[in-house]
C-alpha cells in the first residue's frame, strides 16, 4: 500500500462523520483537470515522500477516540496491491470505510464488498461513455466503469456517483449523458470545477460554470436520479 498523504480530520469527506483521509499514491486515469497530480503523475509522486503504512495505522490507533471514520481516496485505491490487507486492519480498530474509486476497477471493488470491508462508495463519473478519453485523459473499457456502477447500486451500501464539472469541457448534453447512465442511482453530486495552479496538464484551461448553470445541469440530471446536489 502505497500511501501519498494523509489528513488527519475531515468533517465534509465522509458523511455525518468525522473522519480521516489516506492519500494512495498513482491512478490509472489522467484527468486533465485532477486536484491531485501530485498522487497520480509518476514524476511527482518520486518527489514527493510515501507514509509509512505502519506510522499511518498507529495514528489511527491514537485518534479513535475522536475519529470514526477512515476515508481511502486518491490517486486510484483500488491499485494498490495491499488495500483489503490494509483495510481490513483499519476495520479491526473499529472504523467504518469510505471508498473513493473510479471505478475503473471493479473487481477489486467487487472483492471488498464481498470481504465487507468498505461502509459507503463515493464513484466518479468523469463524462459520456462514450468519450471518455476526453475527460479522463486514459484509453479505458468502457464495460468496467458500467459493471462498476451496477456493483455500487446493488451493493446495499450508502454510496454516491460524483462528477467534477468543467466549463470547457463538459456540455449540457454531456451532464444528461452521464445521469442516464447512472439511472435510478440515490444521489448524484454535480461538483463546480475551482481553478487552480497546477492542473496535471499544464496547459489546461477549463473554468468554472456559474451557479445559475449548476443548478440548470442539476435540474436536468434529477429527471434521472433520485436526488442530485450540487457541491
Ligand atoms: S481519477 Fe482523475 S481526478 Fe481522480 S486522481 Fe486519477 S487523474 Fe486525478
Amino acid at each position: 500500500m502505497k500511501i501519498g498523504g494523509l489528513q488527519p480530520v475531515t468533517l465534509l469527506d465522509y458523511p455525518r462523520k468525522v473522519a480521516a483521509i489516506i492519500f494512495a499514491s498513482g491512478c490509472n486515469m489522467r484527468c486533465p483537470f485532477c486536484y491531485n497530480s501530485n498522487l497520480v503523475l509518476p514524476e511527482q509522486i518520486g518527489l514527493s515522500q510515501l507514509l509509512d503504512k505502519k506510522q499511518v495505522l498507529d495514528f489511527l490507533v491514537r485518534r479513535k477516540k475522536y475519529l470514526e471514520g477512515v476515508v481511502i481516496t486518491g490517486g486510484e485505491p483500488t491499485l494498490q496491491p495491499g488495500l483489503l490487507a490494509f483495510c481490513r486492519k483499519i476495520k479491526k480498530l473499529g472504523y467504518e470505510i469510505k471508498l473513493d474509486t473510479n471505478g475503473l476497477r471493479p473487481e477489486i471493488l467487487q472483492k471488498l464488498l464481498d470481504a465487507k470491508l468498505i461502509d459507503y462508495i463515493a464513484m466518479d463519473i468523469k463524462g459520456p461513455l462514450s468519450q471518455y478519453k476526453k475527460f479522463c485523459g486514459a484509453a479505458i473499457d468502457g464495460k468496467k466503469i458500467k459493471a462498476s456502477i451496477k456493483l455500487v447500486m446493488a451493493s446495499g451500501l450508502p454510496y454516491e456517483f460524483r462528477s467534477t464539472l468543467v466549463k470547457g469541457l463538459h456540455t449540457k448534453e454531456d451532464i444528461a449523458k452521464m445521469a442516464r447512465v447512472i439511472k435510478g442511482a440515490s444521489l448524484y453530486y454535480l461538483q463546480n470545477y475551482h481553478d487552480q495552479s497546477r492542473p496535471l496538464l499544464a496547459d489546461f484551461k477549463g473554468g468554472s460554470f456559474f451557479n445559475k448553470e449548476m443548478e440548470e445541469f442539476r435540474k436536468l440530471a434529477s429527471g434521472f436520479v433520485k436526488e442530485c446536489k450540487v457541491r
